[in-house]
């Protein structure tokens, strides 16, 4: 058991204040602070403290993988197969989605015979891995996910009051599935710029008149928060046929605790709030617009599932007195949460393979035998997977502990 120290991670997205008040920095901070990373990932692995000095944990897992992962070695390849974050969302991140296993291979050795290199910014594929990923709300957090029934974006399109929205939703209307998803979303986010610049300030202004309309009953109002996200992106990335895609998509509004699950081809974009995020331990993401970085449409429409979703949100499972459980279908990853009650004995930590300990609220006392370490927000620790019978306790006061782990228990 050691402390680890994430990797501060400054993106435009991020936020000034989020990161420094849960690590109890002055704010704001100097950068706009978009992820805490703790993980072995090459891009920028966290740092364990060994008996006084700093090594970087993607070091400490390649010098022992046998001891620092035991038994799931062989699975990943000697590498920690997950990577946990803090992420925290100022301004919306890009519209994206992620690839199977299957695309992620097939992708990452077709772009190494073309020779793009590794770190391109045209580069799509990083790595041969898939990139399912989980994030669990700690602030209210705001986000679209996946392709909405198609009944109600016909009525949402229909609310709009846009005359020249009317073929689109009649051809949504005649085909409520995911062929009809498919056609349409791909006819919008490929429509040459000269139409995009004419339909946009339409639909911007039937979004205004929706709103501003104050409808009396409820039921009328049931597409507000859709409405306002479509004008917030349109002010953020002004002409982008991303804009016209997210009316396709689901509105979700993480409580916190509650969890988003995103499987591969599921078409998402972070709005707003903080979280803890867990993903296998990837890059590859497929972005669609809503971004100053790559777009790859064609790319993305290789690997968009157009299926309808449910709103994808995992609700927290109570498992014991203290813990909370995130059922996914991922074998790189588990992800529990304690809330640990002021006095209360300690409680054990119970976990598959090597995992990640990190204090999201609170202060914590970590038990090994005799040994002893104290985290506090944003720190974290490192549990080999040689290290068993793992305690925690809260300090002072109610204290909030997320542990990851490999999945599949
Ligand atoms: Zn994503």
């Amino acid at each position: 058991m050691h402390e680890l120290v994430g990797a501060l991670r400054s993106y435009a997205w991020g936020s000034r204040t989020a990161l420094a008040q849960l690590c109890g920095r002055p704010v704001p901070s100097a950068h706009p602070e978009a992820e805490l990373w703790f993980g072995a990932h090459p891009a920028d692995p966290a740092q364990v403290r060994v008996n006084g000095r700093t090594e970087s944990l993607l070091e400490l897992v390649a010098s022992d993988p046998q001891r620092q992962l035991g038994a799931v070695a062989p699975e990943f390849g000697g590498r920690l197969p997950f990577l946990l974050k803090i992420l925290a969302a100022e301004e919306p991140l890009s519209l994206q989605a992620h690839p199977s296993a299957d695309q992620a291979r097939a992708g990452f050795e077709r772009e190494n015979l073309q020779h793009v290199p590794l770190d391109s910014p045209m580069r799509n594929y990083r790595d041969d891995s898939h990139k399912p990923e989980l994030i669990v709300a700690l602030s209210r957090f705001e986000a679209l996910a996946g392709f909405r029934e198609p009944r109600r974006t016909v009525a949402l399109l229909r609310a709009l009051e846009v005359p020249e929205l009317t073929p689109y939703a009649e051809l949504l209307a005649a085909q409520p599935d995911s062929s009809g998803l498919r056609t349409l979303f791909t006819t919008w986010i490929t429509l040459p710029q000269a139409m995009l610049a004419s339909i946009l300030p339409k639909v911007l202004d039937g979004c205004v008149h929706y709103l501003a309309d104050g409808h009396s009953d409820s039921a009328a109002d049931e597409f507000t928060p859709e409405m306002r996200t479509v004008l917030e992106l349109a002010e953020a990335y002004p002409g982008d046929a991303g804009v016209l895609a997210v009316l396709l998509l689901n509105r979700i509004t993480l409580e916190p605790g509650q969890g988003l699950f995103l499987d591969a081809g599921n078409l998402h974009a972070y709005l707003h709030g903080v979280g803890v995020e867990i993903m296998a331990n990837s890059d590859n993401v497929l972005r669609g617009g809503l971004t100053p970085k790559h777009v790859d449409v064609p790319e993305l429409l290789r690997v968009l599932d157009f299926e309808p979703l449910e709103l994808p949100i995992v609700k927290p499972e109570p498992v014991g007195e203290y813990s909370f459980r995130y059922r996914t279908p991922a074998t790189e990853f588990a992800l529990r949460r304690f809330e640990l009650d002021a006095g209360a004995a300690p409680t054990s930590i119970p976990r598959t393979g090597p995992g990640i300990l990190l204090c999201t609220d609170g202060s914590v006392r970590l038990l090994q035998g005799s040994d002893e370490l104290r985290i506090t927000p944003g720190g974290a620790a490192w549990i080999s997977a040689a290290d068993i019978n793992i305690r925690a306790q809260a300090l002072g006061g109610p204290a909030q502990l997320f542990c990851a782990c490999v999945g599949g228990q």
